[in-house]
């Protein structure tokens, strides 16, 4: 069968088994492979999950970062970014004016701290939200390698979320992407996330899409990898190229931002066929890397979208990806923003709901 017909007897409802060549002749796609596959993965959501979206609020809390990786912003050597620590207050009050405005599923984001004031500042807002709103709320993490202590500590208090990026499961391209030294090795990567994945976390992991170096081959063993490792949510991101970044001098090795989007839209078709009950958030930020961004990767298959939530004076300071326009939007705004953009596709927001993925849920329930 060839991989089109495949992908039209998915949309069907048949059981039919997408092999590696099939995943490769579907990244590398063309107009009518592609509206095959967004067709079939669109279906599959319906069928599975139907047509709710997930909203995550995110806020940002540090962009400083003990790391050096050569495609990101926040870098430790790009010293063109000033540096901000949101103060406790700040973050709980843009945790709270989410959860006015219906938002249950909160994420907080920064650079790789690991210092015991920065462990202790997540513990206390952690504490403070279990206080305030109980299990109305789901909370998730997304702050870098933390050894198993640092995250039975966290769990303790309240998270039951994390994402921790592979950024490439390929070893060879992941050591491409970070320099070589002991706090960027692949196997303590890939550590951290079989410890969150086995202690009980909603394990989030993705890859960038678009990096120098990547192949097909490389995508379609990162769908294969999630697929291994058996994950709670699949959040991806088409890489950007960040002026203050090495990776900005092999502009050459980097595709076209249309091609990279594409590839991406592509993983979230082909992710949410090979594993239909999981989450596949997106980022607000897309809309201003690709204006059409958002829309198309709702319709390809992802269920969740993740809005900023960081007061607007520090957003444009937490710069992953460059370029990044100066959000001056209140946290209301952006809220609303995310709700008529997904209303607009057809895939309306679902409010006051922690947005808990649906392969988690069954994860623990097997485990009990
Ligand atoms: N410091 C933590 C979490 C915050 S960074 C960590 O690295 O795990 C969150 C994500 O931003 C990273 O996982 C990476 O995939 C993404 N990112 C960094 N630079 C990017 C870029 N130039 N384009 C797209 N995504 C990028
Ligand atoms: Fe730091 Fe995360 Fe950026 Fe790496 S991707 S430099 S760890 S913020």
């Amino acid at each position: 069968m060839y991989p089109e017909d495949k992908l039209a007897a998915i949309a069907y409802g048949d059981d039919v088994t997408l092999t590696d060549r099939d995943l490769a002749s579907i990244l590398n796609g063309y107009e009518e492979m592609d509206e095959a596959l967004f067709m079939a993965s669109s279906i599959v959501l319906d069928r599975t999950l139907g047509r709710d979206t997930y909203l995550h609020g995110i806020v940002q809390i540090t962009n400083e970062c003990q790391r050096n990786c050569y495609y990101c912003g926040l870098r430790r050597s790009n010293d063109s970014q000033p540096r901000f620590s949101l103060p406790f207050g700040e973050v709980m009050n843009s945790l709270t004016r989410g959860y006015n405005a219906g938002v249950r599923s909160f994420m907080l984001q920064s650079g790789e701290l690991l210092d015991e004031r920065t462990v202790s500042l997540v513990e206390h807002l952690l504490l403070e939200v279990e206080k305030k709103w109980g299990d109305k709320v789901a909370m998730a993490l997304s702050i870098g390698e933390h050894p198993l202590s640092d995250l039975e500590r966290f769990k303790s208090k309240g998270a039951s979320r994390y994402l921790l990026r592979i950024e490439s499961s390929d070893r060879e391209l992941y050591m491409k992407l970070h320099p070589r030294d002991s706090i960027h090795r692949y196997s303590s990567r890939l550590d951290c996330l079989v410890n969150l994945h086995g202690s009980g976390w909603e394990t989030g992991t993705g890859v960038l899409v678009g990096v120098p170096w990547q192949n097909d081959a490389h995508l379609a063993g990162d769908l294969r990898f999630m697929q291994r490792l058996d994950v709670d949510v699949c959040n991806m991101n088409p890489y950007a190229v960040h002026d203050g970044t090495p990776f900005a001098k092999e502009r050459r090795l980097i595709p076209p931002a249309e091609e990279r989007l594409l590839k991406y839209l592509r993983m979230i078709g082909l992710m949410r066929i090979l594993m239909p009950d999981i989450n596949i958030p997106i980022s607000a930020r897309l809309l201003s890397v690709h204006h059409s961004g958002p829309m198309r990767a709702l319709k390809a298959g992802a269920n969740a979208y993740m809005a900023n939530l960081t007061p607007a004076k520090y957003r444009r300071n937490y710069d992953l990806y460059g370029g990044k326009p100066a959000e001056t939007n209140s946290i209301e705004v952006v809220v609303n923003d995310a709700i008529r953009l997904c209303e607009n596709v057809g895939r309306p927001v679902k409010l006051l709901d922690p947005g808990v993925s649906r392969h988690y849920r069954k994860r623990m329930e097997e485990k009990e």
